[in-house]
């Protein structure tokens, strides 16, 4: 076994027993490799591994990326500009980090007519926090009712990264009420993607149908 593959057994055991230790089928919880700053050949071997799924950060990373994977399930996870939609339009199957209607707008007019509407999760900064990216969680109602209305956007559910907490447990349980609150009034979200290296078992605990992970798949980032 190679470094990589010997990684992803070790974060599907990890997926597995904190499904398994709230009541939970490992396989409601999909796996997304997070490829940030990663070469090619890394990529390949955790396809190789069996993952296939694969997130990317960084528009221009997205074609060699993407390149070296082409049959992987691409999302995008990584801060979008305005000016950079019709890369993730044209080749991505989902966006995690929707968090402005006018970027909605954009994909929606830019997604091709051949591929499936463009899976999207809106973004909750749900600490806060000024640094990062994301609606605040009151904004998150009126943002999902417009998305929810473009015909070639199909909104799936909630994205959202804590600051590290002594208790992660309760910013992931804030973003699945969140998300709970929606259904309630008409939605139908099924997607939670929250979880990273350093806090999966507690974001599955709270309902993560999607973890995201980079460090504990591929080792230290190259820069
Ligand atoms: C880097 C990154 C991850 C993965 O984080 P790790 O701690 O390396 O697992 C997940 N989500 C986003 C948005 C990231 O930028």
């Amino acid at each position: 076994m190679n470094a990589i593959e010997a990684n992803i057994a070790a974060v599907r055991r990890r997926v597995r027993a904190a499904a398994s230790a709230c009541g939970r089928g490992d396989d409601e919880v999909a796996l997304l490799a997070v490829a940030k700053a990663q070469p090619a050949a890394a990529l390949q071997a955790a396809w190789k591994a069996g993952l296939r799924r694969f997130g990317e950060n960084y528009v221009q990373e997205a074609a060699p990326h993407i390149a070296a994977c082409p049959e992987a399930e691409w999302h995008f996870i990584g801060r979008l500009q305005s000016n950079k939609t019709r890369v993730v339009a044209e080749r991505f199957a989902w966006l995690h980090t929707l968090d402005r209607a006018s970027i909605a707008e954009r994909l929606s007019a830019q997604r091709p007519p051949g591929l499936p509407p463009l899976a999207v999760c809106i973004q909750v900064n749900i600490d806060d926090e000024p640094s990062k990216g994301g609606v605040a969680p009151a904004e998150v109602a009126d943002l999902a009712a417009r998305v929810a209305a473009l015909p070639r956007l199909r909104l799936r559910g909630l994205m959202a990264m804590p600051r590290p907490a002594a208790d992660p447990r309760a910013a992931f349980a804030a973003v699945r009420e969140l998300r709970d609150g929606l259904n309630r009034g008409g939605l139908a979200l099924d997607t939670l993607s929250m979880g990273m290296s350093a806090d999966l078992e507690a974001a599955i605990a709270e309902g993560a149908t999607i973890v995201r992970i980079g460090t504990d798949i591929f080792g230290m980032l190259r820069r």
